[in-house]
């Protein structure tokens, strides 16, 4: 697999980062994962801009261009042969001797991107049969918004579903849902489907811009305003979205059915716009 490291393109067994690189040491980076659908990219500018965001936020610089991104995206795809798969990019501050406070500004950022195959990524059977889900308490730091390599906590909670027999587990924090541990999280009751409204509580989701313009397209009702375990052990249906799952149904919180324990008709009907508008505005 060929891999990208700071403007050179290698094979993954020469690449090689400094073991004094912040975001191995502090956790020091943000990254993106971007869906490839028939060898395009999905939300490509979406996931761009968010990135520039995380890096403000943290007091960074966008090191590459819109364009020069979207080159190395395309490079790696076609050179690792990717149909369907997944590009991951990762920037950090660089490296410096091991210090809290930030190096100089002028030292050279890490830039990482590698791809994954995912043959079938948009026929998963998990689109067909849903997940299962627990909840576990939100015990994340308070800036989720920026989307940093701090992801211990959502790979904790990932082993706390997978030792309970499911998925994955959605945050709760003030008796309210927050998000997944990599996607957020929706409940449909009635005619109206319910998310999280943006703040620093969780990550603006990309998907989740997408699908909720989509959703408003096709007439369906969407508030945007926090919701609990009681309403989502209630609802009709429930699912998730990111950009490596797209939508997917949840038939199951805590050991107890949603609804009636199988995908619902909304998430189904938001699969099919948001993998049908996608392919399409892929590039
Ligand atoms: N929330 C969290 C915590 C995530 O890690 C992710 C994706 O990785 C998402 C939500 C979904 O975001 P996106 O749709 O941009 O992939």
């Amino acid at each position: 697999r060929t891999v990208y490291v700071n403007g050179d393109y290698l094979p993954e067994e020469d690449a090689k980062i400094s073991v004094f690189d912040r975001g191995f040491l502090f956790a020091d980076g943000v990254y993106e994962v971007t869906s490839v659908l028939g060898g395009k990219i999905l939300d490509f500018d979406g996931h761009t801009v968010r990135l520039e965001r995380s890096l403000k936020e943290l007091g960074m610089g966008m090191p590459l261009s819109r364009d020069e991104l979207l080159a190395i995206h395309r490079k790696l795809v076609a050179d690792n042969g990717i149909d369907d798969g997944l590009v991951y990019l990762q920037i950090t501050r660089g490296a410096a001797d091991r210090d809290f406070a930030y190096p100089d500004p002028d030292t050279p950022q890490s830039v990482v991107l590698f791809t994954q195959s995912k043959p079938g990524l948009a026929e998963s059977p998990m689109a067909k049969e849903g997940m299962k889900i627990i909840s576990i308490p939100d015990e994340r730091w308070g800036r989720r918004d920026i989307k940093t390599v701090q992801l211990l906590y959502p790979s904790m909670g990932k082993m706390m579903a997978k030792a309970a027999g499911a998925h994955d587990a959605w945050m709760t924090e003030d008796g309210h849902v927050t998000e997944g541990t990599s996607n957020n999280a929706y409940i449909v009751k009635g005619n109206t489907i319910v998310t999280r409204h943006l703040g620093n509580e969780i990550l603006h989701g990309i998907t989740r811009a997408a699908v909720l313009r989509f959703a408003r397209e096709a007439q369906m009702q969407v508030e945007e305003r926090a919701f609990t375990l009681d309403e989502a052990a209630e609802a009709d249906e429930a699912f998730i979205t990111s950009a490596s799952t797209f939508v997917m149904p949840v038939v199951e919180l805590d050991g107890a059915p949603i609804g009636t324990g199988r995908p619902g008709p909304v998430a189904a009907r938001l699969r099919e716009i948001y993998l049908d508008e996608s392919r399409k505005a892929a590039i």
